[in-house]
């Protein structure tokens, strides 16, 4: 069952059938992100848990990360880490890919970006297989720095992300399933 906090949040999120191709169901958070209370809800939610943990960065996943990402490493008062999909980043990168449901995918980040044994919290918007979490994860560790926790909004259990990461020994919060 949903605790209230969730059922409030998922009344902000459009959902929208055969979006990118049928049988998709696009959970959309444009219209979180476009109301102010929706917004603060999700960030307050995000950053809850975080109550007196050490992070040192927040790193986002492109695009709904990086808003997401970078409210919330605003109110922690830390900087924020973009990692992008491929050829974006201008300076020198740390490459991972990493298998889409049909097809592959590459992400990228600053080969500078984090120092070794900074704590880093992985943001998005949403988990499906974790394919995308489990690629910003290994560059993490790949600069020496250490993923403090992963948050996303919404989890969709059935794909098995979040068993994915926790099976890597990470810590995962999802707001609403
Ligand atoms: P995955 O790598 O399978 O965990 O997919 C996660 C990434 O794909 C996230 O960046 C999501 O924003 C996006 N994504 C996957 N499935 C959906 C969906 N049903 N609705 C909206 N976004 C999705």
């Amino acid at each position: 069952p949903d605790t209230r906090a969730a059922k409030a949040l998922k009344d902000y999120i459009r959902t929208i059938p055969d979006f990118p191709k049928p049988g998709i169901q696009f959970r959309d958070v444009t219209t979180l992100f476009a109301d102010p209370r929706g917004l603060r809800l999700a960030v307050d939610l995000m950053l809850h848990p975080y109550a007196g943990t050490r992070i040192d960065k927040v790193a986002g996943l492109e695009a709904r990360g990086f808003v997401l990402g970078g409210a919330v490493a605003h109110q922690l008062g830390r900087g924020f880490v973009p990692i992008r999909k491929a050829g974006k980043l201008p300076g020198a990168v740390l490459s991972e890919r990493y298998t889409l449901e049909y097809g592959e995918a590459v992400v990228e980040v600053h080969d500078d970006a984090l120092q070794p044994g900074e704590r880093v919290l992985l943001v998005d918007d949403l988990l499906a297989t974790g394919g995308t979490a489990e690629a910003g994860v290994r560059l993490i560790e790949r600069l020496g720095a250490e993923v403090a926790s992963c948050v996303f909004v919404i989890d969709l259990p059935a794909l098995g992300g979040r068993a994915r990461l926790e099976a890597m020994g990470l810590d995962v919060v999802t707001l609403c399933e």
